[in-house]
């Protein structure tokens, strides 16, 4: 292996820290790192060796520990380390796979070292003549990254050791992935190909994105010079700590909940018109080739979904890379693609749309909300009897609305109700715009034996009047006493008067009663007359 070893890399004499020194004692007094003698959970060093860490990663992983590398900024410290070691600035050059992975080149020029990309195959798969033929003397590293990203499938074990066994340097095989794949690791492989490096990552399967621990895994004369490169103290004790909590725990493993509903999406998104092909993904997110990825992407966003649009990468014109979500958000992302069409055919200006998320420490919600739309909506509080009380409102105010909210249901329903409340009320005051042209009031007389009345005025005044009784504490999860408050939140943040009145026997109906005349009442407020663009009022402004 050294002969791929940069000259002044091989001679380097590594920064020996204060604990390097140290061979072994009973130590109870430690004044060799001049740290602070005063605890306080960090006044100490961490291990710069992370001993323990890198005994249980070689367990997770079968192999030695002196053949794991761990970076402290996760598998992007790998990356640039693999530079570092292995290639000279200005002179030697690297092999990477297109479309893939964008940190392998922009590290490549960080360290000056020229990136030679070969296209894959139209199928995705490896091209590996290409890539060989692509390789001169001065070629030291060929990249690989697999499953990859962004196209999603892993490519056969057999094609990258062969790849591998006939090229005159390092192959680096990302499998940041590969926990989603069933096509097998390349970890098993190091010892009979010592020119291969393996990265993981904990940042995908492992749900430890924030930790930002990354490895390398290689033959243990490639990693000691890595460890060499590395900065002395490269991960602190609190994630080493942390991270080994986490792998004791097995926390974030969420391995066939995430294939199984990466499947499901698949299955959904293939049956959407605006969408051409759906590749198949060995990975945590699918790629799909679309009628237009820019429209369709800012369309998302219009909603509050975010995906990655790769239409500029090689072989990817129109396609979106979307990682695969809880199914709740999963439903949600299928709705959206499946209402696209209907929506992007309408002039625009011609809807009142408007979206809202609002992120406090106890809930994250989005509310979206089209007056002129009756598309299919979506509704997911985490309060069942919440979620069949606001299903109401986008069916019988003849409006489309979509609701998410991860709220802190662990302390009570509170901060979900009240905050679904003043999100959807500021998403309907959002939408309404101007108000030019909207019919402002809307009542509903006595409904049904129920005798829900809820009358509004989008006036832009506040006025809250609350007259229900109900004669049982609890309606399925929701007691109902909150039910005042909800309307009352709602209340402020749409600037309306809203007037309220129920009575009845059964408490279902009682509050099914308010939700339901709550929606008509808005269904003849929002209400535009098309030929009228004036302001329903003599002052002028509303
Ligand atoms: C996400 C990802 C990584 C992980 O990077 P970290 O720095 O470990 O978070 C590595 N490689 C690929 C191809 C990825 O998509």
């Amino acid at each position: 292996m050294e002969r791929y070893i940069r000259n002044n890399i091989l001679s380097l004499e590594p920064y020996s820290t204060a604990r390097d020194d140290f061979k072994g004692g009973d130590i109870s007094v430690w004044l060799d790192a001049n740290e602070s003698p005063y605890p306080n959970g960090v006044n100490r060093y961490p291990d710069p060796h992370q001993k323990k860490l890198k005994d249980r990663i070689s367990r997770l992983f079968n192999i030695a520990p002196e053949s794991v590398f761990i970076g402290g900024a996760g598998s992007d410290e790998a990356i640039d380390i693999v530079f570092r070691v292995f290639c000279e600035p200005g002179n030697d050059n690297a092999i990477a796979i297109t479309p893939s992975y964008g940190v392998y080149k922009v590290a490549a020029a960080i360290n000056d070292v020229e990136i030679r990309e070969v296209l894959l195959n139209d199928d995705f798969s490896l091209p590996a003549e290409r890539l060989l033929s692509a390789a001169d003397e001065k070629s030291k590293l060929l990249w690989i990254c697999s499953p990859n990203n962004p196209t999603g499938n892993a490519f056969p074990k057999k094609d990258i050791l062969e790849i591998a066994d006939r090229f005159d340097g390092i192959v680096i095989v990302d499998e940041a992935y590969a926990d989603f794949s069933e096509k097998g690791s390349l970890i098993e492989d190091i010892d009979e190909h010592p020119n291969i490096v393996v990265l993981r990552t904990f940042s995908k399967a492992w749900g430890l994105a924030g930790l930002r621990a990354g490895i390398a895994i290689a033959n243990k004369n490639i990693i000691k010079y890595f460890d060499r490169v590395k900065y002395p103290y490269n991960m602190s004790s609190i994630i080493q700590n942390e991270l080994l909590r986490h792998i004791e725990a097995g926390t974030g493993n969420h391995i066939p909940e995430t294939t199984e509903e990466r499947e499901k999406l698949a299955a959904g998104l293939r049956k959407v018109n605006c969408v051409k092909t759906v590749y198949p993904s060995d990975a945590n997110f699918i790629l799909v080739k679309v009628t237009d990825a820019d429209d369709l992407y800012g369309y998302l966003i219009d909603n509050g979904v975010i995906v990655r649009n790769r239409t500029h990468m090689p072989l990817c014109a129109d396609t979106l890379r979307i990682t695969v979500g809880t199914p709740g958000e999963n439903r949600r992302v299928l709705k959206l693609f499946k209402n696209y069409k209907s929506i992007c055919n309408e002039t625009p200006g011609e809807r009142r749309t408007s979206t809202v998320c609002r992120k406090t420490s106890e809930t994250q919600i989005t509310v979206a909300v089209d007056l002129d739309r009756n598309i299919e909506s979506y509704i997911d509080t985490g309060l069942k009897f919440l979620d069949h009380m606001l299903w109401q409102i986008p069916h019988h105010a003849g409006i489309a609305l979509d609701i998410t909210c991860h709220g802190d249901l662990e302390v009570d329903e509170h901060h979900t109700m009240e905050d679904v409340a003043i999100a959807l009320g500021e998403t309907l005051l959002k939408a309404l715009g101007d108000k030019r042209g909207i019919e402002r009031y809307g009542f509903v007389l006595p409904m049904d034996e129920s005798r829900a009345m809820v009358l509004i005025d989008l006036g832009g005044r506040i006025d809250f009047q609350w007259d229900v009784t109900f004669t049982r504490e609890y309606i399925g999860d929701t007691p109902t006493e909150i039910f005042r408050h909800f309307f009352h939140s709602l209340c402020c943040a749409m600037k309306c008067n809203l007037h309220i009145s129920a009575r009845g026997e059964n408490n279902h109906h009682i509050i099914e009663g308010v939700f339901k005349a709550f929606a008509r009442a808005l269904k003849m407020a929002v209400k535009k007359d098309e030929f009228n663009y004036e302001l329903p009022s003599s002052k002028g402004i509303l």
